[in-house]
C-alpha cells in the first residue's frame, strides 16, 4: 500500500459533488485536496469547509493549469452529462487521471473518445459506479459466480423516480443527453450486466410519453426495455422519471435467485437470496467507492465488477442501441 492518500479535486460543486465530498470525509486512502467550480462562493465554502488551499483551486477557465499542480493525482468530474466529454479529456491532457460520474458521455462515439484521451494521456479513467463496491451487491454476484443460482435464466431491473422542477438540467435534452435512461435506467442496464454477469447481444425498447411539456423532445419519461444474453439470459427493465418507490433488482436462476430492493439508492441496500437474507453491513457507497478507486489508482487493484473507461463504454453502447430500439420499434444488435 502506499503511504500517501490519494489526492483528489472535485469538479462540480453541486449535488453529487457535495455527498462525495462529505463521504471522503471517512476514506483512509483518498482525501479531497482541490475544486473545480465556476462559483467563487462555493470555492470559498468548500475551502473553509476542507482545508484546501488556494493554489488547488480552480474555474473552468484556469482548470488547465492543474497540469502544473503535482499535489493532485486525480480530477473527479461531477458535472452535468454534456460537460463529461469535455471536462475528462482536458483533464486527461493535464496528465491527470479521472473519474467521471456515470453516464460517462452522451453516447458511445463520444466515450471511445474519453477513453483513447486517457489511454494517450497514460493516465486512469474510472467511471463513478458506486454500486460495484457495495457489500451486498458484492456478495450477489459472488454467490451467482460460485454459481449459487445456477443457469441464470432472467433478470429484473426497475429504476426510476418522480422527477421533480421541469427546469432542471436533468430535463434538458443539451445538458442531459436523454431524459430517465441516461441518469437513472442506466442502473438497471449496468445492474443486468454485473448480475447476469454477461453483456447483451441484443435489445428491444418501448418509450412512453404522459407529459410531453415537461419531457420534451429526445427527453425520455419512460422506457421499458429488454436485453437477451448470449446464454440466452433474457433481462427486463424499467426506466422512469414518472413513478417512486422503483428501485428493485431481482436475479432468477435454475436453482436460486437473489432480490434486492432497494438495489441501487445510497442505501442502505436490502436484499436476500433463495438461501436467506443478506446481511453485509451498510456503508457509505461514496467512501467505499473513492477508498476502492484509490487502490485501482495508486497500487493497480483490479476490482471484483470494473469500473474503467471500457466499462463506462459498454453501457453506452446500449444506452445507444436502446434508442435507437425505441425509434425504430426493431430488435437491435449491440
Ligand atoms: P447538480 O445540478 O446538483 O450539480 C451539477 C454541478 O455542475 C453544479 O454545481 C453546477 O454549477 C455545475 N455546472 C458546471 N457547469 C455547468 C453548466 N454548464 N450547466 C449546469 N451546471 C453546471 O447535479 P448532480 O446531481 O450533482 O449531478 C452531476 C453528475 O453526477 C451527473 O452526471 C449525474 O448523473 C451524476 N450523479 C451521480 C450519482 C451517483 O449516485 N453516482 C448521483 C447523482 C448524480
Amino acid at each position: 500500500m502506499e503511504e500517501r492518500p490519494l489526492r483528489v479535486a472535485i469538479m462540480g460543486l453541486g449535488g453529487y459533488g457535495t455527498r462525495v465530498a462529505e463521504a471522503m470525509q471517512a476514506c483512509k486512502r483518498a482525501r479531497l485536496v482541490g475544486v473545480v467550480s465556476g462559483t467563487p462562493s462555493k470555492i470559498k465554502a468548500w475551502q473553509a469547509k476542507y482545508n484546501i488551499p488556494d493554489k488547488n483551486c480552480y474555474n473552468y477557465e484556469t482548470f488547465d493549469n492543474i497540469k502544473d499542480n503535482p499535489d493532485i493525482d486525480v480530477v473527479y468530474v461531477i458535472t452535468p452529462n454534456a460537460l463529461h466529454h469535455d471536462h475528462v479529456i482536458r483533464a486527461a491532457k493535464a496528465g491527470k487521471h479521472v473519474i467521471c460520474e456515470k453516464p460517462m458521455a452522451l453516447n458511445a462515439k463520444e466515450g471511445q473518445e474519453m477513453v483513447d484521451a486517457c489511454e494517450q494521456a497514460k493516465v486512469k479513467l474510472l467511471v463513478g459506479y458506486r454500486m460495484h463496491f457495495e457489500p451486498k451487491t458484492l456478495e450477489v454476484v459472488r454467490l451467482r459466480k460460485k454459481n449459487a443460482f445456477g443457469k441464470i435464466l432472467f433478470f429484473q431491473g426497475l429504476s426510476g423516480f418522480e422527477i421533480g422542477d421541469p427546469n432542471q438540467w436533468r430535463l434538458n435534452k443539451e445538458l442531459a443527453g436523454g431524459g430517465s435512461l441516461m441518469d437513472i435506467g442506466i442502473y438497471a442496464i449496468n445492474g443486468a450486466r454485473y448480475m447476469v454477469g454477461e453483456e447483451p447481444i441484443w435489445v428491444t425498447a418501448q418509450e412512453t410519453k404522459t407529459d410531453k411539456q415537461k419531457f420534451k423532445e429526445g427527453v425520455d419519461e419512460t422506457i421499458q426495455f429488454q436485453m437477451g444474453f448470449p446464454s440466452g439470459a433474457l433481462a427486463s427493465c424499467l426506466s422512469t422519471y414518472s413513478m417512486n418507490n422503483l428501485d428493485r433488482f431481482f436475479l432468477n436462476g435454475e436453482e436460486g435467485f437473489a432480490e434486492l430492493q432497494p438495489s441501487t439508492g445510497y442505501g442502505p441496500i436490502e436484499g436476500r437470496t433463495h438461501l436467506g437474507p443478506l446481511n453485509q453491513a451498510h456503508k457509505t457507497h461514496q467512501t467505499i467507492q473513492m477508498d476502492e478507486m484509490a487502490g485501482i489508482i495508486m497500487n493497480g487493484n483490479k476490482p471484483v465488477v470494473p469500473v474503467d473507461g471500457a466499462e463506462g463504454l459498454r453501457d453506452l453502447r446500449i444506452i445507444d442501441a436502446i434508442y435507437r430500439a425505441c425509434q425504430s420499434g426493431q430488435k437491435v444488435s449491440v
